[in-house]
């Protein structure tokens, strides 16, 4: 299999192993305003991912963390006059639903960042040790000039992630800092927020730390492939592989970084903050999950989507007509097999060449055409519907599961 690496901006081999489990880790939500389609649809993208790599026969260890200590959700909180906590866990609920609806296959660890915080204290300790990390008046900062290579993934200068960093939490005007650029790694908090002890006093970890924490926690010190939004790729990611490789000596920390392109919805790119959200749940309940599954899947992973209804209803006609193929009796007078040996290779080409999931689809809609010509024609399509239900199968649709 080939694989876009983000941090080599390349794409590079990445064998699928059944000698060892594959470790997968996709940074998860924030527990509040779930799940819109844009989450869906980075959680679908790694869902089929996940999906390929035990169809070849790997064993893959997922984990997909809760970020439930984070700003936005405390502010969340406050404007709605409810716990924090409350918040999160009813929230979490909802997404856990939503993704059991769309048929993801649930992570074999889902960590949530609150329940991980004495590893946040232990590795931010190690980081002070080591001489990455400071300590000004409760806050505990990691020091990016001791990582020459930090933000190398974003391929931008110092100026151009200093704007990004600011856009993304970063306080640049923070007396304590001696870098603008310097992260926190542990912060006092503002008064009414949560806060657990710490050895610099209470307060609560930086959101970086949380995703190094959880990572190493449960995948190990190098993890086979890391993903998540593009909106990511800076500053979350590279303060991440910073952190990590600092307190392991080990590098790479992840063999493959993937990143999904983000959603947009009439011109705007889709986000809690902007609140111009499509909920998942909403397009099931009207429109089934299959055609959300296809019609998301059905561009490029990394690109950008842009989401349109007309998009969605075009999706569900394929699906229907893949349903049709399935349901369709056999010819039993047939002379002639069709044969779906080039469909299936090509669906597993598509994948195998940097996760197209987009060129799969197209084959799983020729392969249904087909099956739909072959009855019209009286030729035995039993093998080539078997091999469409394989395939819808390892994609993740419901469909092949009634027919
Ligand atoms: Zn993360």
């Amino acid at each position: 299999m080939r694989l876009y690496d983000t941090r080599s901006n390349d794409t590079v081999a990445f064998e699928i192993v059944i000698d060892r489990p594959l470790t997968l880790y996709v940074c998860g939500v924030t527990p509040y305003d779930t799940t819109h389609i844009g989450h869906a649809r980075t959680f679908l993208i790694f869902d089929t991912l996940l999906r390929y790599l035990r169809y070849r026969g790997a064993e893959v260890q997922y984990c997909q963390n809760v970020t439930d200590v984070d700003d936005p959700l405390f502010e969340r909180a406050a404007r709605d006059n409810i716990a924090w906590d409350v918040l999160a866990e009813r929230e979490l609920e909802q997404f856990v639903a939503d993704c059991r609806a769309m048929n993801m296959v649930p992570p074999l660890y889902f960590p949530r960042a609150s329940e991980t915080i004495p590893q946040m204290i232990q590795t931010i300790e190690r980081l002070i040790e080591l001489g990455h990390g400071y300590v000004r008046n409760g806050n505990v900062y990691f020091r990016v000039s001791t990582d020459p290579d930090y933000g190398a993934m974003a391929r931008m200068g110092y100026d151009e992630l200093l704007t990004t960093a600011n856009q993304n939490g970063n306080n640049p005007d923070d007396p304590d800092k001696d870098d603008p650029l310097d992260f926190v790694l542990w912060h006092t908090g503002n008064p009414g927020e949560p806060m657990w002890p710490s050895p610099w006093g209470p307060g609560r970890p930086g959101w970086h730390i949380e995703c190094t924490a959880m990572a190493t926690k449960y995948l190990g010190e190098q993890i086979d492939i890391h993903g998540g939004g593009r909106d990511l790729i800076f500053p979350h990611h590279p303060s991440e592989i910073a952190q990590t490789e600092a307190i392991t000596g080990k590098h790479p920390f992840v063999h493959v970084w993937m990143h999904c392109g983000l959603v947009w919805l009439d011109g705007e790119k889709m986000s809690k903050s902007l609140g111009n959200m499509v909920f998942a749940r909403d397009v099931v309940r009207d429109h089934g999950a299959d055609p959300l599954r296809w019609y998301l899947l059905s561009a490029p992973y990394r690109e950008d989507f842009y989401y349109e209804h007309a998009g969605l209803l075009a999706s569900k006609e394929k699906v229907e007509r893949v349903k049709t193929a399935l349901q369709a009796q056999s010819p039993t007078n047939a002379h002639e097999i069709l044969d779906p040996t080039v469909f299936q290779t090509a669906i597993l080409a598509a994948l195998d060449d940097d996760l197209q999931i987009h060129q799969a689809l197209t084959q799983v809609a020729e392969l249904a055409t087909a099956v739909l010509v072959g009855v019209a024609e009286q030729r035995d399509v039993r093998k080539a519907q078997q091999v469409l239900c394989d395939m819808t199968s390892m994609l993740g649709f419901w469909l092949a599961e009634g027919a």
